[in-house]
């Protein structure tokens, strides 16, 4: 049975929609420990909600671009620097005052440090693909550390953003999770890593000559409807138009989640313009209750019946995410349990499934599946009629890959013991035959 504690800490107001913590607890009434920083969870302990940190100072990225301009008369400048500043970040990607002809000269120093505080400082960068992949390292104002993932394609530019510093969804496979939640990240924070990346881009600086960030996915670090907040917000900044945002299309924005009920409704029903990625990794309440330990709070049937009506109500086909990991979740019968629960909410077409060969973690035995029995489970689902593709493994060497950001991981010995006993379990339970038979009915 899960232990599942919140931070003892005072509500943190932006989340209050989104996380109800006590509600739904299931479990024996355990200890809870203070939280002081990040550490590492129990097996199977959520952490709902992020310790309070000192917020980070407000920046034009976390405004809307009324409240941009309400912010600029409140410092005592004309509405109208709104806009022009606007333009130089989310158009010209710059917050250097020296660019900002258009300011007056003796208010442009002054100005800039009120609106672009510095909220990102490059600690790292680590290249994979012949400079095609950039792993970057940010500390933030409070000493956070997270990463973000720029990927050049042939026909498009993907970053991989983090918007929690640490995860506490603490799913087994995944290097984020071992450490626990630190915090949320602001708005700005998480607009910032594509402002930066934008700004390489075009200057020409990143491998595959200049261009601009076509698509974002919020796959980096935390789970991004933990912190609903600050994630819409920066949908709509990223898709707002010039130079209210950075214009992109919404269908190239993608919010990929373990699958936290509340947020995912409310995301349908606010209409936030994006693509919408569920992590199943397992087709059976069993094996997922410990692969992504929110099941437990959160029924996968529930989840995909939301995941369903966000198609309906938004048009935009809903991704599946599947980690195959050896002799762990790759099992054919899963593979058809998957296709039968899928197609069983109205056909395949609203569906788009995409196995991910397991990356490596720290810490951990568990490997990516044999390529026969990962092919078996492609097809597997490909018979449902469902569209299906594997992702690449692109970053996997510069630990740039999905589950392998995590700046800290702090493990004790009592820890390690947990978490083999966690292993132990999970093994047990992917091995256990399956009792509705594997053919399909
Ligand atoms: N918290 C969000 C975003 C996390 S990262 C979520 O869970 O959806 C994006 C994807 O990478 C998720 O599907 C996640 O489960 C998956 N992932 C995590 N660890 C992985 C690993 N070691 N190998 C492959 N995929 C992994």
């Amino acid at each position: 049975m899960a232990i599942m504690t919140d931070s003892p800490q005072p509500e943190n107001p932006e989340n209050t929609e989104i996380n109800e913590p006590d509600k739904a607890a299931e479990g024996p009434a355990t200890a809870v420990p203070v939280i002081i920083g990040n550490r590492p969870l129990a097996p199977g302990e959520l952490q709902m909600r992020a310790p309070r940190r000192g917020k980070p100072p407000v920046h034009l990225a976390d405004l809307t671009a009324t409240e941009r301009t309400e912010h600029l008369k409140s410092l005592g400048h004309q509405g109208f620097r709104a806009k022009q500043l606007s333009k130089h970040y989310f158009e010209h990607f710059t917050t250097d005052p020296e660019q900002m002809t258009d300011l007056p000269a003796a208010q442009r120093a002054e100005i800039t440090a009120v609106v672009f505080p510095k909220l990102l400082t490059e600690v790292s960068v680590q290249l994979a693909d012949q400079g095609r992949t950039v792993k970057t390292l940010w500390r933030l104002h409070d000493g956070s550390l997270v990463e973000s993932v720029l990927m050049r394609y042939k026909d498009r530019t993907t970053i991989c953003v983090s918007s929690q510093a640490g995860c506490g969804m603490n799913c087994p496979f995944c290097a984020t999770g071992q450490a626990g939640l630190t915090r949320n990240m602001s708005t700005a924070e998480i607009i910032e890593q594509v402002r930066i990346a934008n700004q390489q881009l075009a200057a020409g600086q990143v491998a595959g000559g200049p261009g601009r960030v076509t698509n974002l996915v919020f796959m980096g670090m935390g789970e991004p409807m933990a912190n609903y907040k600050a994630v819409a917000a920066s949908v709509r900044r990223l898709t707002d138009s010039r130079p209210d945002g950075f214009g992109m299309s919404a269908r190239n924005v993608t919010v990929s989640t373990v699958g936290l009920l509340p947020a995912i409704e409310k995301l349908t029903q606010e209409g936030i313009p994006c693509t919408l990625a569920i992590s199943i990794h397992a087709p059976d309440n069993e094996l997922r209750d410990e692969l992504v330990p929110i099941n437990q709070r959160y029924k996968i049937d529930d989840v995909l019946d939301a995941a369903r009506t966000y198609f309906d109500t938004t048009g935009r086909r809903v991704s599946i995410e599947y980690a195959l990991i050896r002799d762990i979740n790759d099992q054919a019968w899963r593979a058809d349990l998957l296709g039968r629960m899928l197609t069983a909410r109205g056909g395949a077409g609203w569906i788009h499934v995409n196995p991910i060969p397991l990356n490596p973690v720290p810490n951990s035995k568990w490997t990516a599946s044999d390529p026969r029995v990962e092919e078996e489970f492609v097809e597997t689902l490909r018979s449902y009629g469902i569209s299906t593709t594997v992702r690449d493994t692109r970053g996997s060497d510069i630990d740039g890959a999905c589950g392998q950001l995590a700046a800290t991981i702090v493990e004790d010995a009592r820890h390690r013991e947990d978490r083999e006993a966690r292993v132990g379990r999970v093994e047990l339970i992917a091995a256990a035959p399956h009792l509705e038979g594997n053919s399909r009915g």
